[in-house]
């Protein structure tokens, strides 16, 4: 693997400007609108990973990396889902981790906040 197909940004200012940059795109959008944290547990994005696959695709990873290196992914979460009837739209979106994500599922948000809280 060509090592110059990998960019990790690691500095929170950095983070934040690339954020700020690309907010016409969609994930770009939600993190700049409604933070880099997850809503649900408030791990934040303290990497991006741009990469290229081998067919010269260009993608983006936001993660938060804990630090004995295990990491979740950041992702953007439909508050009322979309297989529910949600919408794409910026009302709707908030930044989750990969691992409150799943816990979700396809539950629409208060059910979650009710189940995670003992
Ligand atoms: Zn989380």
């Amino acid at each position: 693997m060509n090592p110059n197909s990998r960019t990790i940004i690691t500095d929170k200012d950095q983070i934040l400007k690339i954020i700020k940059k690309r907010r016409n795109k969609r994930r770009f959008r939600v993190f700049h609108t409604k933070g880099i944290k997850c809503v649900q547990c408030g791990v934040e994005i303290n990497k991006i990973l741009f990469w290229t696959d081998p067919y010269g695709n260009q993608s983006v990873d936001f993660i938060h990396e804990f630090p004995d290196k295990s990491f979740v992914f950041m992702t953007v979460d439909h508050i009322y889902p979309l297989s529910l009837g949600g919408v794409r739209s910026i009302e709707n979106e908030q930044p989750m981790c990969s691992k409150c994500n799943n816990l979700k599922g396809n539950q629409p948000q208060l059910l979650v906040e009710k189940d995670l809280t003992n």
